[in-house]
C-alpha cells in the first residue's frame, strides 16, 4: 500500500463536472489500495474575483483580513469534493489548513510552513478515510488564518507529501505536463518525459507556470517524488526529480515572465556600502529581488538595477525614494515595460555557444535586449514586453533541434 498526494488546480475544480471528475480520479487511486490525501486550489478564477471583491470595499484592506477573504476559496472547493465522493460512496473528510495541522509563520499573504502537526490527518488516514486539504493556506501561532502566496497550493501538496513520506506527489492541472515552452505561443513546443529539480526551480520562477517555485524547493530538499499530470486526459505527464535520463539535451525550455518590473538607479556614488543599503531596505519590507545588475563604476558612479515582481513595484519605488538621500544618486527609473525571457538547461553548463545561439535568434528576429543574466543552467534576457511573444517562438525555433522531440 502506498500513500499518495495528489493536488488539482483551480481550473480542475471549477464546475461540478470537473469535481466529479476529480472524485473519480480520486477514488480510483483509493480503490488501488492506496492512503489518499488531495489537495484543492479554489474552483476557477475565484481567488481573483475574491480580491476584486475586496478592493470594492476598501483598496487597503490589511493583509490579515485579505488572508480571511482567500482561504474561503480553498475552504469551499474541498467541501464540494468532499461530497462527491461522499456521493460516490466513499469515506472522506475536508480538512482546513488549520484543521490539516499548516503552521506558518506570520507574513500574511506570503507565508511560509514551519511545520505540519500531523496527528488529525494521521487519525483520518488510519480511519481509512480519502483525506481533502485546503491549499495555499495555514494558521500562525496566534491562531490566524494565514496564505501562502499565489499558487501555493502546490506548495501545500509537496509539504504533505514531505510530511507524510509519500510514495507519490501528484500535481494535476489542465495542461499534461511540462512542456519546452508554453504551448499557446510556441504550437511546436514539446512536453517532456521527466526533468531535474533545479531546471525546473528555474523555470518555475521564471515564469513556466506550471508549478509554484516554492513547491519545486521543497521537493527538491525532501527528494519528494513529484509528477505534473493533466486533470482532463489520461496521459503520461512529466517526472521531476533529481537527475533526469537525458541529461545530454541541451536546454529543457524556453520560459517568459511578463509580470516583472525593473528599477535602476543611476549615478549611485561608487562607494561600499551601498548596494547593501538599497537591498537591506527592500528586504525589510519584504521585497523579494529576483535580479541585480551593476554597472562598472565610471568617475566614482555607477548604476544599479534591479528586477521585483510587477505587484511589489509601488513599495520599492517608495523605499527607492525614501533612499534618495542616504544614497545620494542622481535619479532612479522604473519599468512594467519589460518581460523576461530566458532558456534553462543542466546540459548547457558542457556545452559552449549556447549563449550565442540565443542572442543570433534574438538578433535576426531584431529584437533589442536590454540586459542579460546568466547562471551555470540558464540564460536570461530582458527585452520589451511587446516583443516577447516573439522572442520565445524565435528561441525556440533556434534550438529546437537540440530539445526533445
Ligand atoms: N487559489 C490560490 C491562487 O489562485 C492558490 C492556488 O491556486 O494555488 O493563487
Ligand atoms: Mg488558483
Amino acid at each position: 500500500m502506498s500513500l499518495i498526494v495528489q493536488k488539482f488546480g483551480g481550473s480542475s475544480v471549477a464546475n461540478a463536472e470537473r469535481v466529479f471528475n476529480v472524485a473519480r480520479i480520486v477514488t480510483e487511486t483509493y480503490d488501488k489500495g492506496n492512503d489518499v490525501i488531495v489537495v484543492v486550489s479554489a474552483q476557477g478564477d475565484t481567488t481573483d474575483e475574491l480580491i476584486e471583491k475586496a478592493a470594492e470595499i476598501n483598496p487597503n484592506p490589511s493583509k490579515r483580513e485579505m488572508d480571511m477573504l482567500l482561504a474561503t476559496g480553498e475552504q469551499i472547493s474541498i467541501a464540494l469534493l468532499a461530497m462527491a465522493i461522499e456521493k460516490l460512496g466513499y469515506p472522506v473528510v475536508s480538512l482546513t489548513g488549520p484543521q490539516a495541522g499548516f503552521l506558518t509563520d506570520s507574513s500574511h499573504s506570503k507565508a511560509r510552513i514551519r511545520r505540519i502537526e500531523k496527528e488529525r490527518m494521521e487519525n483520518e488516514l488510519g480511519k481509512h478515510n480519502i483525506v481533502i486539504v485546503a491549499g495555499f493556506q495555514g494558521m500562525n501561532r496566534y491562531g490566524n488564518i494565514t496564505t501562502l502566496g499565489r499558487g501555493g497550493s502546490d506548495t501545500s501538496a509537496v509539504a504533505l507529501a514531505a510530511a507524510f513520506h509519500a510514495d507519490l506527489c501528484q500535481i494535476y492541472t489542465d495542461v499534461d505536463g511540462i512542456y519546452t515552452a508554453d504551448p499557446r505561443i510556441v504550437p511546436n513546443a514539446q512536453k517532456l518525459e521527466e526533468i531535474t529539480y533545479d531546471e525546473m526551480l528555474e523555470l518555475a520562477s521564471l515564469g513556466a507556470n506550471v508549478l509554484h517555485n516554492r513547491s519545486v524547493e521543497m521537493a527538491k530538499k525532501y527528494n519528494v517524488n513529484l509528477e505534473v499530470v493533466s486533470s482532463l486526459e489520461k496521459k503520461p505527464g512529466t517526472k521531476v526529480k533529481e537527475v533526469a535520463k537525458v541529461e545530454k539535451m541541451l536546454i529543457k525550455g524556453v520560459a517568459r515572465d511578463n509580470n516583472i518590473a525593473r528599477i535602476s538607479v543611476v549615478e549611485v556614488p561608487d562607494s561600499p556600502g551601498v548596494a547593501f543599503r538599497l537591498f537591506a531596505a527592500l528586504a525589510a519590507k519584504k521585497i523579494d529581488v529576483d535580479n541585480i545588475l551593476q554597472s562598472i563604476g565610471r568617475e566614482e558612479l555607477k548604476d544599479i538595477s534591479f528586477t521585483i515582481a510587477k505587484d511589489n513595484l509601488p513599495e520599492a519605488v517608495k523605499v527607492v525614494e525614501s533612499l534618495k538621500d542616504s544614497l545620494n544618486y542622481k535619479y532612479y527609473e522604473s519599468t512594467e515595460n519589460i518581460s523576461k525571457v530566458s532558456i534553462v538547461g543542466a546540459g548547457m553548463k558542457s556545452n559552449p555557444g549556447v549563449a550565442a545561439k540565443m542572442f543570433e535568434a534574438l538578433g535576426d528576429a531584431g529584437i533589442n535586449i536590454q540586459m542579460i543574466f546568466t547562471s551555470e543552467i540558464k540564460i536570461t534576457v530582458l527585452i520589451n514586453k511587446e516583443e516577447s511573444t516573439r522572442a520565445v517562438a524565435a528561441i525556440h525555433d533556434a534550438f529546437m533541434a537540440d530539445l526533445p522531440h
